[in-house]
């Protein structure tokens, strides 16, 4: 029985993958949504009134609108009603530094070139080596999330993305952090705990924003019971949009984060 297993394990060969951009992504994973034409009069009625979260607005001034990734939870429900004119990507919204930065528009834009998990991950293991030594800590918060931002995040450790190759681990204390990787709309309940561990770990210090929650309040908005996006409780320095972000797209906004510490 050994023997087999020893074979199964050991036929199994190195399991890490070096180049996500084709082969995890199904043509139907909602990865982001886009717009295909500019919308009528009509159509930007029925998107703002259907969109859940409110990521999509009218912009009167050139008839224009606008999707807010930061805010999207990729339920589909624009595309369906209008799909002339938005369809849902299997590829990921991009990281930014700036809330601004993660809004979309129906008017014609340049995406920048993607790069593969590998040249992410490699990029950002020599900015950590440069700035912090041999390695990057993460505290991982959770300011009360639905739970599937964490299955994202805890993936980073397993043998396909295998994080802690590129010198990144994650700490139990915020004393031994140098990232705070936070998920969720920071409940009211968590605003405190946030803070405290905030307050908590050393400078110099990187806040991530993981997710439409932590983005914006998400599906949660901003309620009694929310505070509508961490940015209202500490400092943001990137800002990840997804529902829940893949992993490769978690390593993008380190990489993004490391590069604003240098700035
Ligand atoms: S996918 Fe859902 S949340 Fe995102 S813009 Fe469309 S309707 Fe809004
Ligand atoms: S962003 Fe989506 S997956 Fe992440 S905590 Fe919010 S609802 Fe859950």
């Amino acid at each position: 029985m050994i023997k087999t297993a020893r074979k199964g394990i050991v036929g199994n060969g190195i399991e890490t993958i070096k180049n996500l951009s084709d082969s995890l992504s199904s043509e139907n994973y909602h990865g982001s949504a886009i717009f295909t034409a500019e919308p009528t009069n009509d159509q930007r009625k029925i998107l703002e009134d259907i969109c859940p979260t409110k990521a999509l607005f009218s912009i009167k001034e050139n008839n224009a609108m606008g999707l807010d990734n930061g805010k999207c939870i990729m339920c589909g429900y624009c595309s369906e009603s209008a799909p002339q004119t938005i369809k849902i990507s299997n590829k990921p919204a991009i990281p930014a530094k700036m809330k601004s930065q993660i809004i979309d528009y129906s008017s014609p834009q340049t995406l920048p070139s993607e790069k593969s998990y590998e040249q992410i991950g490699n990029e950002l293991k020599e900015k950590i080596q440069k700035m912090f030594g041999r390695s990057l800590a993460i505290r991982q918060v959770d300011a009360g999330s639905c739970n599937g931002c964490e299955i994202e995040i805890t993936a980073l450790n397993n043998p396909i993305y295998d994080i802690e190759r590129f010198g990144i681990h994650f700490v139990a204390s915020p004393r031994h952090a140098d990232v705070l990787l936070v998920t969720g709309p920071a409940s009211r309940n968590m605003a405190i705990a946030l803070l405290r561990t905030y307050e908590a770990t050393p400078d110099p210090k990187i806040v991530i924003a993981v997710g439409a929650c932590a983005c914006s309040g998400g599906i949660f908005g901003d309620t009694y019971a929310t505070t509508g996006g961490i940015d209202n409780v500490v400092p943001v320095d990137v800002y990840i949009p997804g529902c829940p972000p893949r992993p490769e797209v978690l390593l993008q906004g380190l990489l993004l984060a490391v590069n604003r510490m240098k700035t």
